[in-house]
């Protein structure tokens, strides 16, 4: 079965988008934890970093470069996170990767 973040790549279910280009999509989180908080999704079906290949090196990359230009665009590149949850352990609750960019507010020292 699609899990939410295949249906959203596939068109089956909207977000609120703020990036799309052929590998990749981002989109406002819908329980945001900051003024600012995206998930930015890449396309390919990787479960978790700990799936994540060599061959995906670049798409990894692309992830900083798409995150510096939303954190422009959003106007947070003074103080933002840039975070992925690897597994249950951890809080991950969609099984396939992306990355949370949360800015707008002083974040602390917690994990
Ligand atoms: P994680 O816990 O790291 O797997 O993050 C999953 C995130 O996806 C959570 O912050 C949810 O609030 C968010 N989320 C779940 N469903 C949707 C959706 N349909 N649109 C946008 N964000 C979502």
């Amino acid at each position: 079965m699609k899990n939410i973040f295949q249906k959203i790549i596939d068109g089956e279910v909207p977000c609120d988008k703020v990036f799309e280009n052929e590998r990749i999509i981002a989109f406002h989180d819908i329980h945001p934890q900051a003024p600012v908080h995206i998930l930015i999704v890449p396309k390919k079906a990787i479960r978790d970093i700990m799936h994540a290949q060599q061959e995906d090196s670049e798409l990894l990359a692309e992830v900083v470069f798409v995150a510096q230009e939303l954190a422009k665009k959003f106007q947070i590149e003074k103080g933002f996170r840039l975070l992925t949850n690897n597994g249950p352990d951890a809080g991950q609750t969609i099984f396939h990767l992306h990355f949370h960019l949360v800015g707008g507010r002083t974040l602390g020292r917690e994990a």
